[in-house]
This record gives structure tokens, sequence and C-alpha cells, in this order.
């Protein structure tokens, strides 16, 4: 985690003073667009076309539960901490369909994990499918063989689309901030 995560920033859109932890505004909801450095991010959907990054401390718990192959969380970590009896988080692996149920009221919310390491939305291409001519169409360099550079530099595409291809670092950052290509706007379903 970088450091200027962790201090207090100013919403981008109504100014308001944010805590560290925080990676929406508490006023406007507004992602904080340092987000998208995170090299792992979980979010909670809010309706259909919006979904909103859990704080950092809660972020983290549901990563290391992921990690750990859990079937059923209790989270207790930031936005948690207050309500630890809550929620129970349920992660179906095999779907990769991951959900938040508040215990009292019974409603369920889809939440997903957006990651750097995630191949089914950034998916691998290989490198002797990518020409001379190609370019990351975010950073406009080329593309370097895989042996000769780290996994942050790969060549991926978005499901979407075809002939469209980013370094998975590039491209990682862009679709924490929208769910589209940054080429021709096509969404990418989670
Ligand atoms: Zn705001
Ligand atoms: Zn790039
Ligand atoms: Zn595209």
């Amino acid at each position: 985690m970088s450091a200027n995560l962790q201090v207090q920033w100013a919403c981008e859109r109504c100014t308001f003073i944010n805590e560290g932890l925080n990676l929406t505004c508490t006023m406007c909801f507004l992602t904080r667009t340092d987000a998208k450095d995170l090299p792992v991010q979980w979010e909670w959907r809010a309706n259909p076309d919006q979904w909103i990054p859990y704080d950092l401390a809660s972020s983290s718990e549901l990563e290391n539960a992921y990690q750990n192959n859990l079937a059923v969380l209790n989270p207790k970590q930031g936005y948690f901490a207050s309500i630890p009896d809550r929620y129970e988080i349920r992660f179906n692996y095999a779907t990769r369909r991951f959900q938040q149920q508040n215990i009292t009221s019974g409603g369920v919310r889809r939440i997903r994990r957006i990651a750097n390491d995630d191949n089914s939305i950034l998916q691998p291409v290989s490198f002797e499918d990518v020409t001379a001519e190609d370019t990351c169409i975010i950073c406009l360099d080329s593309f370097v063989d895989p042996d000769t550079t780290t996994s942050d530099q790969h060549v991926v595409k978005l499901p979407p689309c075809h002939g469209h291809y980013f370094h998975r670092v590039c491209v990682a950052a862009a679709i924490k901030l929208r769910d589209e290509c940054p080429m021709c706007k096509k969404r990418v379903d989670y």
C-alpha cells in the first residue's frame, strides 16, 4: 500500500475532507483517484451501474479471506468494525460470484474483486499475437518479450473487444475507475 493512501484527502468533486482509509468520498461516493494504484480492490454494488470500493481495512480483510479460500467471512474490520455481527461475506470460487448478506434484513448485494492478477478480466494475450506496431493504448509504449519483463508489463486484452492491447498494469488502473475499454468504451461486465 502506498503511503499517500493513508493520509486525509479532499474530494475532487465536493471538496469534503475524507479519512485516509476511505477510498470513496463519505459525502458524494466519488472514488478516490489514487485507488487505481492499489493492486487489489474490493467493491460492493450499490446499484446496477455503481460499484463502491470498500475502505482499505475492510478490503484487506476480504482479500485475506479470499487468499485463504474461505467460503464465509464475518467481517469485523474497517466499515464493519462498528457492526461486527451484521454481515456475512460469501465466496463462491467456482462461479467467482461473491456477495455480502445483511444477516438482520436478509438483503444481499454482489461484491467484486478487481485485481491486477485477475485473468478473467485482464485476459493474457500471447506475445506472438502482437505485432511490432502494436502499442499499449494507454501509455503508448510498445510491448516487450514477457520473459524479459515483470508480469505488470505483460500484454492483456479486455473481454468485450479484440485488437485493443494493453500492459496489464495500465489497463488494471483504468478499469478500477471505469468499467469499460478505454479505447472503444465497450462495457466490461463482472
Ligand atoms: Zn465528494
Ligand atoms: Zn501501457
Ligand atoms: Zn476495446
